[in-house]
């Protein structure tokens, strides 16, 4: 009996899913899945391969691309931090920048994309269990039957700062405002496509951080892991 369970966190842009989802894979010995990180990935290559410039777009024009993508995650000894490797480049940073930022959520609208990123994380990913999966439609779409759901809500000036505060981190030339605008306008993205829209599944435990430390979070998370069953069954 395999004794390892799917760990999925939904939830808004810059909720802190991805600080937890880390925080849980390190403690449990668990493979981390970013889903965001594969669309930025993708959006990286759609803006090289100037998709967004021409007025040629036509996602025909760019299924070519989407049938030999091949994601990994590696651990960077280094930075002491997973890293997303696309076709064998390390595009770790490049995918955070805003350049990627403005555009992922238009990117992650179109169906031929969600689809072909939905059948890899399945295949690829799931194929065994002990995997902590963060993005918008892992509980809903990615992995309906995974043991334990989550899903991450805060205030979107919370939100907004803590993402400001990373970019500042890294030397990202941006203001307050211009955070909070492209947050709000990626929740409303997120929330109103048509495809697999961000939205809080039946059996998700929610958890609104907006007044809530790291600690007490993973508290709450790893009490909920002890109490949780590995369950039996085919991954999807
Ligand atoms: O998680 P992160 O903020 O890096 O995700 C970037 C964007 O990718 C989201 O705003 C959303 O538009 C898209 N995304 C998605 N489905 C996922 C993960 C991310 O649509 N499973």
């Amino acid at each position: 009996m395999n004794h390892k369970i799917i760990i999925a966190i939904d939830g808004y842009s810059s909720s802190g899913k991805s600080t937890l989802a880390k925080k849980i894979s390190k403690t449990l010995k668990y493979k981390y899945i970013d889903t965001g990180a594969m669309y930025r990935g993708v959006t990286l290559l759609a803006i090289r391969k100037n998709i967004f410039n021409s007025d040629l777009w036509n996602i025909k024009n760019f299924l070519p691309f989407l049938r030999n993508l091949n994601f990994k995650f590696i651990w960077n000894k280094k930075s002491k931090e997973i890293n997303i490797f696309l076709n064998g480049e390390n595009i770790q940073n490049e995918i955070r920048s805003l350049k990627v930022t403005e555009k992922v959520s238009l990117i992650a609208q179109i169906p031929e994309i969600r689809n072909q990123l939905t059948i890899i994380t399945q295949k690829e990913f799931g194929r065994k269990k002990g995997i902590v999966v963060d993005g918008r439609d892992i509980g809903n779409y990615i992995f309906p039957k995974s043991e334990l759901k989550i899903f991450m809500k805060g205030s979107v000036d919370n939100r907004s700062y803590r993402r400001y505060q990373e970019l500042r981190k890294k030397g990202e030339e941006t203001s307050y405002e211009k955070v909070k605008k492209n947050i709000i306008f990626r929740d409303n993205m997120d929330t109103s496509r048509k495809i697999s829209p961000l939205k809080k599944s039946k059996n998700s435990i929610e958890i609104d951080n907006t007044f809530i430390s790291m600690e007490k979070q993973l508290n709450i998370i790893f009490q909920l892991i002890s109490k949780t069953k590995p369950k039996n069954h085919i991954i999807i």
